[in-house]
């Protein structure tokens, strides 16, 4: 015990010898290096249109500038922010540029960014009520406040037995209302039934359903995929689905969950909530509403009409870091049955154990999520509410829904283009029409390969397009591919973006069209 003692002391002594004591929270120096980062944001703002949309580095271009070991000493915050303007910038893509029209936004606010630093800044794991209340209950307050400028049903809020929680993102959304499906089934016919347990969605729905199937532990030969088609704007037919129920429960098998989608990832489809949400009902089935990146929309009074119906599903799912000025992560999820949730995800371990909970006057929203700890994420989009308010973000959507229109129009005026489905929200799907490309008169092949080979020519052409646009580095857009059609995707939804930028993407398209159209149908054919 003795020598026990004197090793500690000496050890110490170490320490102190050795400088290894350090304050990693000194507040001179947060304030001082504090300052010096949002210096360092405030001029990337003002530059960012200077950089490449979308990075134009070639894979593992970082491992060969920075060194391969940790540094053995601290390093100042001012030689650290250089290399992040020297190394990390050329490998950023510009999320934030006004030019950014790809996949859908995450779109960003001062608002976001403050809360996020005062997030990181307080750093409590609120997992339960008294590991830091207030987490808790702002995040009640926000949800409900949200909930509200949604119109969302009363059996959603608090005051309707209901209730929201901030997820991650909409994959744990899935996976946790799934999950509280699966088991209210399970506790009723026993676990073996697990194998029989369906799922349903439509081919536009999101990757991320299928992920969590698979998580659950959802056979997937029992993941249905319904084909959608042009005929319902890709929007799932409750005829349709209530087939494929039918034929599963003829096999014995049993309907267990529904995920209809408003603004699908591929081109905003939206599936009709209320005819979808009566099949399902007539079969029990939990029906889930996923509406990542349209649900912002529904604050405005015009766009709430996408999610009627809403009234019949068990849950809802929107991401306010897509389209409401909060940083990722911040998946709103409100359902009607807080306690299906509960009862699926709670543990209650010992350490855990207090009065606020043993009360049961108190949400511990551990019980609502997969993990454990939680991020102080409510005060974000407090912030972001606050500092706002409800009438700026309706604006915020209504102008990046008229500038889709802008675009849209631009492209409908260009005979070369098409728009191909109808614009929801502030997505536009387009490209180059089949009787712009070489070969080919009124959209029909002139050649003896035909249609298919029709279709994979313009699909090319426009595929080639999208590359040449993203290569220029002064826009970014995406693509996808509905019914076999290529398509150019152009998502308005960055904080920047204003008419100018939106004029001069057309502008880039349009060049890059008139130098591919303008080649010879033997090149364009083989470039
Ligand atoms: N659902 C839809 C309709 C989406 O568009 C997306 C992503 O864009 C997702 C789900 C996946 O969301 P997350 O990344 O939050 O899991």
């Amino acid at each position: 015990m003795k020598s026990l003692q004197c090793d500690c002391q000496h050890l110490l002594e170490n320490v102190v010898g050795n400088k290894i004591v350090m304050n990693p929270l000194d507040p001179g120096e947060f304030r001082r290096q504090g300052h010096m980062v949002v210096d360092f944001l405030a001029k990337y703002y003002e530059n960012i249109e200077k950089y490449p949309v979308l990075s134009q580095v070639e894979p593992g271009y970082l491992l060969k500038r920075l060194p391969s070991y940790a540094p053995q000493d601290e390093e100042p915050m001012e030689a650290i922010l250089d290399d992040v303007h020297q190394h990390i910038f050329p490998g950023l893509t510009h999320w934030q540029s006004p030019n950014f029209f790809a996949y859908y936004q995450t779109n960003t606010s001062t608002a976001e960014i403050l809360g996020e630093m005062l997030c990181a800044g307080f750093n409590v794991a609120g997992f339960n009520w008294v590991s830091s209340p207030a987490t808790t209950e702002l995040e009640s307050l926000v949800m409900d406040w949200l909930g509200k400028m949604l119109d969302l049903p009363r059996p959603f809020l608090p005051f309707g037995n209901g209730g929201g929680v901030i997820e991650g993102n909409t994959s744990e959304a899935i996976i946790c209302t799934l999950t509280a499906a699966r088991d209210r089934v399970l506790r009723k016919l026993g676990h073996n039934s697990i194998a029989k347990l369906v799922v349903y969605g439509s081919d536009q729905t999101n990757c991320s359903f299928q992920k969590a199937a698979r998580v659950v532990g959802i056979d997937l030969r029992n993941f249905r995929a319904i084909k959608t088609t042009r005929s319902t704007l890709f929007g799932l037919s409750p005829d349709s689905l209530e087939k494929a129920i039918r034929l599963d429960i003829n096999a014995g098998l049993i309907p267990l969950y529904l995920c209809a989608t408003v603004g699908t990832t591929s081109c905003a489809a939206v599936d009709p909530l209320e005819p979808l949400c009566k099949v399902a009902s007539k079969f029990s089935m939990w029906i889930h509403v996923d509406a990542a990146y349209a649900g912002a929309s529904c604050i405005c009074p015009e766009y709430r009409k996408f999610i009627n119906g809403v009234e019949f599903a068990d849950s809802f799912s929107f991401n306010a870091h897509k389209w409401l000025l909060t940083p990722l992560d911040c998946c709103c999820l409100w359902v009607k049955d807080p306690n299906a949730l509960v009862k699926s995800l709670s543990t209650e371990p010992e350490y855990l154990k207090n009065e606020a909970t043993e009360s049961k006057q108190v949400i511990d929203y551990a019980d609502w999520q997969l993990s454990l700890s939680r991020r102080f994420r409510a005060l974000k989009l407090w912030l972001v509410l606050r500092s706002h308010g409800v009438q700026n973000l309706r604006s915020h959507i209504r102008n990046h829904c008229r500038l889709a229109k802008l675009f849209e129009e631009l492209v409908e005026e260009d005979p070369q283009f098409e728009v191909v489905f109808p614009i929801n929200f502030a997505l536009v799907c387009f490209r180059i029409r089949p009787s712009g490309v070489a070969g080919m008169s009124n959209g029909h092949a002139d050649n003896e390969h035909g249609e298919a080979w029709k279709l994979n020519e313009v699909n090319r052409l426009n595929a080639q397009l999208l590359h040449a646009i993203n290569a220029s580095g002064r826009v970014f857009m995406s693509h996808t591919t509905v019914g076999g059609v290529y398509v150019l995707r152009f998502a308005v939804g960055a904080t920047l973006v204003t008419e100018k930028h939106v004029i001069m993407a057309w502008k880039v398209v349009q060049e890059h069209a008139n130098s591919l159209l303008s080649m010879p149908a033997s090149e364009q054919h083989s470039a």
